[in-house]
């Protein structure tokens, strides 16, 4: 009988992992330790100098939905995971199109949202734009951790005055009345305490990430009695979705065993 070499016999599923997001990170260790798959992590190239996942990376857009369904074929993808975070509308639309005209597999792994719990104060909008005008009656001190991306939304408002907290520096337009604190996640209770303290923040304006590594916020405004403006996450395509790295692993050996 002629052996198969043995880069021919391990390679039985190819993945390709969008990822973004501590869980893909996660993800992406279990999956390199994976008998049988290869795991490629795809990363936007926001970032200027990204937390990089083990195993094999590759940067930049495909080029919507036609351009990743390419790259599917093209690198003779299995199974396709969308890790992305839950407001990366963009690319978890094109990974579902991409998915239905290539025939590959999709899962999606999304954290679940976060849930009020006792004490919380928390007013629920729909879209930025609805967070910026639900700042007129909560005070004029906020601590804005939307992210980047989407602070042009905040720049009319200029009797407030904000601290926005973000990896890479914002670029304009910005609020007139703005300092920019550069770090990135996971923050502590007590750090969050610290820093609402000291710039004597009256509301709280973030986005519904989920997740333990943006959290701590959430506590402190507790502790403190602040209200919470969260954005609610944004629709999702109908694709099959789980909530747990392990889940993904165990997917993905099911379809190493039918390979
Ligand atoms: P988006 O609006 O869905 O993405 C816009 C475009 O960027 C996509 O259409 C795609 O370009 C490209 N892209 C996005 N994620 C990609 C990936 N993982 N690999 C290759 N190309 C990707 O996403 P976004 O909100 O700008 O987020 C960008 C990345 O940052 C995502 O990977 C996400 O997981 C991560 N992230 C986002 C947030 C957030 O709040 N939105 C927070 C934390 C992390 P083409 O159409 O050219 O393929």
């Amino acid at each position: 009988m002629t052996e198969n070499p043995p880069s021919a016999r391990l390679t039985r599923v190819n993945v390709l992992l969008l990822g973004g997001t501590a869980e893909g990170r996660r993800l992406a260790t279990l999956l390199v330790a994976e008998a049988g798959v290869r795991v490629v992590t795809s990363l936007a190239g926001r970032v200027s100098d990204p937390i990089l996942p083990d195993g094999e990376v590759r940067i930049g857009g495909f080029g919507g939905p036609a351009g990743l369904a390419d790259w599917l074929r093209a690198n003779r993808i299995h199974a396709l995971v969308d890790a992305t975070h839950p407001f990366a509308v963009g690319i978890t639309g094109s990974a579902a199109a991409a998915s239905r005209s290539s025939g590959v597999a999709l899962l999606r792994l999304q954290r679940p949202g976060w849930v009020a719990g006792s004490g919380d104060w928390w007013i629920r909008v729909p879209s930025l734009a609805q967070a910026a005008a639900a700042l007129a009656d909560l005070g004029e001190r906020v601590f804005l951790t939307t992210g980047r991306q989407g602070l042009a939304t905040f720049a009319p408002l200029d009797r407030h005055w904000f601290v926005v907290r973000s990896v890479n520096p914002p670029d304009p337009p910005v609020p007139c009345r703005m300092l920019a604190l550069l770090d990135r996640g996971p923050f502590t209770v007590d750090g969050e305490l610290d820093l609402m303290r000291k710039h004597a923040i009256q509301v709280v304006v973030t986005k519904d990430s989920g997740g333990n590594m943006a959290a701590a916020k959430l506590a402190a405004a507790r502790v403190l009695g602040l209200p919470v403006v969260l954005v609610d996450r944004p629709p999702q395509p109908n694709v099959p979705t789980v909530t747990s790295v392990d889940e993904v692993v165990d997917w993905v050996r099911g379809l190493a065993q039918v390979r």
